[in-house]
C-alpha cells in the first residue's frame, strides 16, 4: 500500500535543478514564439486572459520576477494570442519556462491538486495547539502563539501559500544555514572546516560542548554559527558585515524585504550570557582565528538572528537551495552548487537540534528551525517551503512545522530515500 500510494507520484522524482542554462532549443524567438502559441491554442488557450489563467492555476503569477514584465504584457494584449503580446526583450530563461507550462513538464506538475492537498496538511497541523512559545529572549514571547504561516515556491518559482504567510518573524537560527554559507563563500572549506566541525552534536544548541578537536561541533548550533559569522569579513565594523549577511539573505529571497528587528537584537543582547559563556570557551581553547575579536563576532551573530523574513521570502531561500543555488524567481545564481550541497548536508544531520536524527529518519528533508518558530524546509529538485508557527516542542521545533512534514511526506515521494521503498 505504501509502495503504490507513492508510485502515484513518481513524476517527483529524478528532477534535476533548473539551472542558468539550461539546454534548450536552439530554435530562435520567433520561431519559438509560434510554437509557444501554436501549443496554447491546441489546449483551447485562445486569448492571452486564458494563457494568464492556465499560468496561475500552475502557480506561476506576477510574484515571479523574471516572468512579471511578460505576464504584465499578456495582461494589457487584446485579440487572439499572438507571439508580439508577450513584451519586449523576453528573456529565453522566460521562454523555456513557458514552454515547460504548455508542456505540463513544471516542477510540480498537479500544481492545483498539490496545494489543495497542502491545505489539508495545513488544517490538520493547525488544529494543534500543544507547545511552548521561547521565552529566554523575552522579546520572543510577544509573538503570537497560535500564528500559522506557510509559503511554497517550486524550482520554476510557482508559489503557494496560506494562514500568515505575509507576516515577518525574526529568522533566529533559521540564518544560520546562510551564515554558513556565506561564510563558505568567503573563506572556502578548508579554513571555515579547519575552525567548525560537521558532525551533529547530540546536545542542546547552546550547549557549552566542543569536539574533540575542541571546535563547535557544527554551524548550526550556536557555537559553530558565531565561529562562521567570526569569519565573515573580520576586519570589518559588525554593522557592515551584518549588512552583508542581510543583503545575502534578500537576494537569496529574490529580493524580498529583509529587515533587522531591532527589538529581537536588544532583547538578545540583554541576555547573552550562555552566548558569552559559548565564547569564552571557544577562547579558551584557541578555537577562533589568531586575532579573532570575539566580541564583534558575536554582534554579528545577533544581528544575523534578528534578520526577519516573511514565509513567502524564506520559502523563496528553501527553493534556491533546492535549485541548485539559482533563485528561482529572479534566475540568478546566489550561492556556489558545492556549497549548497554542503549546506543542505548540514541541515539534513543537524537542522532540527536535538530531533535531527528523528527528523532524517522519519521526514529525509534538509530543513532549519529556529527558537522564534520559523521552519524552512527544502525538498530538492522540488522547491522550498518557509513555515511559521511560534509554539516549540521539547526540542525547539515548531510543533506544528514538524507536523506539517511528517504529513507532507506521508503523501508525497519526497524523503531523500523514497526512490528505494516505492515502484
Ligand atoms: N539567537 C538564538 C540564540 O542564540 C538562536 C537560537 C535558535 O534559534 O536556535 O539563542
Amino acid at each position: 500500500m505504501f509502495r503504490s500510494g507513492l508510485s502515484r507520484f513518481s513524476r517527483y522524482r529524478g528532477r534535476r535543478a533548473r539551472f542558468e542554462h539550461d539546454p534548450q532549443d536552439e530554435a530562435g524567438l520567433d520561431v519559438r514564439l509560434d510554437r509557444l502559441c501554436s501549443a496554447a491554442d491546441s489546449l483551447g488557450l485562445e486569448t492571452p486572459q486564458a494563457l494568464l489563467s492556465h499560468l496561475a492555476a500552475r502557480g506561476l503569477t506576477g510574484q515571479l520576477p523574471r516572468l512579471s514584465a511578460c505576464l504584465t504584457a499578456l495582461e494589457q494584449a487584446e485579440g487572439p494570442l499572438a507571439p508580439g503580446q508577450f513584451g519586449r526583450d523576453l528573456p529565453f530563461d522566460s521562454l523555456n519556462l513557458l514552454e515547460r507550462a504548455l508542456d505540463d513538464d513544471l516542477a510540480i506538475p498537479d500544481f492545483s491538486h498539490f496545494a489543495h492537498r497542502l491545505g489539508g496538511f495545513f488544517a490538520y497541523a493547525q488544529e494543534n495547539r500543544r507547545g511552548q512559545i521561547a521565552d529566554y529572549i523575552p522579546e520572543l514571547a510577544h509573538q503570537e502563539a497560535d500564528g500559522f504561516g506557510l509559503a511554497l515556491c517550486s524550482i520554476d518559482g510557482q508559489r503557494f501559500s496560506l494562514g500568515e504567510a505575509q507576516t515577518a518573524f525574526c529568522l533566529q537560527s533559521v540564518v544560520k544555514p546562510l551564515n554558513y554559507a556565506l561564510a563558505l563563500a568567503l573563506n572556502g572549506e578548508n579554513l571555515v572546516h579547519a575552525h567548525v566541525g560537521r558532525e551533529p552534536s547530540g546536545r542542546r544548541f547552546n550547549e557549552l560542548a566542543l569536539d574533540p578537536d575542541y571546535r563547535p561541533h557544527n554551524p548550526m548550533i550556536n557555537a559553530g554559527a558565531i565561529m562562521c559569522a567570526s569569519l565573515i569579513r573580520p576586519a570589518q565594523p559588525p554593522r557592515d558585515r551584518a549588512e552583508l549577511i542581510r543583503r545575502f539573505v534578500m537576494s537569496a529571497a529574490g529580493g524580498a524585504a529583509c529587515t533587522l528587528d531591532e527589538a529581537v537584537y536588544q532583547s538578545e543582547l540583554a541576555t547573552a550570557d550562555r552566548n558569552r559563556a559559548l565564547v569564552k570557551m571557544m577562547d579558551e581553547h584557541d578555537a577562533f582565528p589568531p586575532g579573532t575579536d570575539t566580541r564583534a563576532a558575536l554582534d554579528v551573530y545577533f544581528r544575523a538572528c534578528a534578520l526577519s523574513l516573511d514565509c513567502e521570502a524564506l520559502s523563496v531561500v528553501a527553493a534556491m537551495l533546492a535549485n541548485g543555488g539559482v533563485c528561482p524567481v529572479t534566475g540568478h545564481r546566489v550561492i556556489d552548487p558545492m556549497i549548497v550541497r554542503h549546506t543542505l548536508s548540514l541541515m539534513l544531520t543537524c537542522g532540527m537540534y536535538d530531533y535531527s536524527g528523528e527528523f532524517a529518519f522519519t521526514v529525509g528533508l534538509p530543513a532549519k528551525s529556529g527558537v522564534s518558530g520559523g521552519l524552512m524546509i527544502v525538498i530538492p529538485g522540488v522547491g522550498g517551503l518557509g513555515l511559521w508557527s511560534p509554539r516549540l516542542d521539547r526540542q525547539g521545533n515548531s510543533v506544528r512545522g514538524v507536523e506539517f512534514c511528517q504529513r507532507l511526506v506521508e503523501d508525497y515521494p519526497f524523503h531523500i530515500f523514497a526512490g528505494v521503498a516505492s515502484d
